[in-house]
């Protein structure tokens, strides 16, 4: 039988704010557990939650983000559920009226493009954490995340593959990271994906009946949790039995996937609106400001690189990847007179490299855009080649001199005069007579070896073009 594969996301984004979404306390990472645990966030009788202005421009600027509808008036509801790490007895959070509604986002596959439908987006408050280490036979509670405020973003079971559920989530968290309204660190756990999961046999329109996978904290492991999580229903099903809907934990360390508890309905939740919160209006000149603030979005951005400094398209998408890198690009290329295709090349090649083995990201790169620029300035000048970039490269991560202090420094300055580039020449094949009378005999291949050693004899900086000339009219 060919089985249909379908998926459904939920992601929690911890929204980066300063204070908590009802309270004033810090939302910090990494602090001793409990400093940031206020009256609120420890539910002391009689405190009130107060709503977080800046959580909501956030959540609106995600909303337009994905072109959805936003709700101007948006209800808090309470879902109630007992937690150690859930001191008040129920979460707020917003049920039948979310901030954010229908939205969509494009993602890309080896399959081509797919648009994968967002039911909803809305607000809500994070719980505190259980800590099991270093408790011998007790949980430790920690309330510093309780009440950072999450948005719940919520897909159709529109993915049909674990790749393209890959390629969503690596979307939304490139979008929530350019949009600026969440840090994405999944080591953190600011950027976290419950996977549903279901197989139908192939033509069949109702849906399978799904499983909830929890603990997913890894691209690679909701690809691998996913893969698992399919061949294990398709099984249950072959094997005459019924998938069951439950929650389930994927645990990395066993690659599989383990029953937690049956699924829970929303009845059992007993929603209703919070009486202690208001409904949240949101009115036109707030959207307004909201969509002041949004910066170019990265698709169209990619397109614009296309456009205006003619790459291809994975080389766009390499560099619009990261918000930074992409400024970067545009700073580099708008002061060098270098070919656009070499800055990318550059970039995605010999910066790339060095920032990862430092373990930087861009905006902490030892080489700005402006000494970058002018490395780039001086290749294109032919003051020294390619090849000799690479060592002034490495020189200028190293120190905070300018590229033509390192030139003149160490002598790097290409040779192009022709008469001393000629000189090396007929040296070298002076010195290496058998080879010449191989050339003569019509073996091509050492003409390479002729360019090496006129290279290698002028350190790297005769003018590559020259040389080839120079030699193939003493030769030929
Ligand atoms: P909850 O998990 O709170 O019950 P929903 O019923 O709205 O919420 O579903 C949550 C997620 O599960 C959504 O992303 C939805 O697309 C996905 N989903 C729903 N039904 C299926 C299914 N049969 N197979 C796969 N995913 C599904
Ligand atoms: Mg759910």
């Amino acid at each position: 039988m060919q089985w249909e594969i379908v998926i459904g996301l939920e992601v929690h984004v911890q929204l980066q704010t300063k204070s908590k979404i009802f309270s004033g306390a810090s939302t910090s990472y990494g602090a001793s557990p409990n400093t940031q645990a206020c009256d609120v966030s420890i539910a002391l009788p009689g405190v009130l939650p107060v709503m977080n202005r800046e959580a909501a421009f956030l959540a609106v600027k995600f909303g337009l983000g994905i072109d959805a509808e936003i709700n101007q008036r948006s209800i808090f509801a309470r879902k109630n559920y007992f937690y150690p790490d859930l001191p008040k007895g129920y979460q707020i959070s917003q049920f039948e009226l979310p901030v954010v509604g229908k939205g969509k986002l494009e993602i890309k596959t080896s399959k081509g493009c797919k648009t994968i439908g967002i039911t909803r987006a809305h607000l809500e408050e994070d719980a505190g954490k259980s800590l099991h280490e270093d408790f011998h036979g007790m949980t430790g509670i920690d309330l510093n995340r309780a009440g950072t405020p999450l948005l719940e973003i919520v897909s159709e079971p529109d993915m049909r593959s674990a790749e393209e559920a890959v390629a969503y989530l690596k979307q939304l968290h490139m979008l929530v990271r350019y949009l600026g309204i969440s840090d994405g660190n999944m080591q953190e756990g600011s950027f976290r994906c419950d996977a549903n999961v279901s197989v139908r046999p192939a033509g069949q329109k109702e849906l399978g009946t799904r499983a909830e996978l929890k603990n997913i904290n890894s691209f690679r492991f909701v690809e691998r949790a996913i893969g698992i999580e399919v061949e294990r229903q398709i099984e249950v099903i072959e094997d005459g039995g019924d998938v069951v809907q439950e929650t389930r934990l994927y645990d990395s360390d066993l690659d599989e996937t383990r029953s937690m508890r049956s699924k829970e309905e929303a009845h059992d939740y007993r929603y209703f609106p919070d009486p202690d919160l208001p409904t949240m209006v949101l009115d036109d000149s707030f959207i307004e400001s909201v969509r002041a603030s949004l910066p170019e979005l990265p698709h169209l951005r990619q397109t614009r690189f296309v456009s205006e400094f003619s790459l291809n398209d994975s080389d766009a998408e390499k560099l619009v990847h990261d918000r930074d890198a992409a400024d970067y690009f545009e700073a580099v290329c708008n002061s060098s007179a270098a070919d656009t295709k070499i800055v990318a090349n550059w970039m995605n090649g010999e910066l790339n490299s060095a920032l990862n083995t430092a373990g930087l990201s861009i905006k902490d790169s030892p080489v700005n855009s402006d000494r970058f620029a002018e490395l780039l300035d001086r290749i294109t000048d032919n003051t020294i080649s390619g090849k000799i970039a690479k060592e002034v490269f490495s020189l200028l991560w190293d120190s905070n001199k300018s590229v033509d202090e390192i030139i003149e420094e160490k002598g790097l300055k290409q040779i192009t005069d022709s008469s001393a580039i000629e000189s090396i020449v007929d040296q070298v094949l002076a010195e290496n007579y058998d080879q010449v009378a191989q050339y003569k005999d019509g073996n091509q291949k050492v003409f390479g070896f002729f360019v090496g050693q006129v290279m290698k004899l002028s350190q790297g900086k005769a003018n590559p073009k020259q040389v080839n000339e120079l030699l193939r009219n003493k030769l030929d």
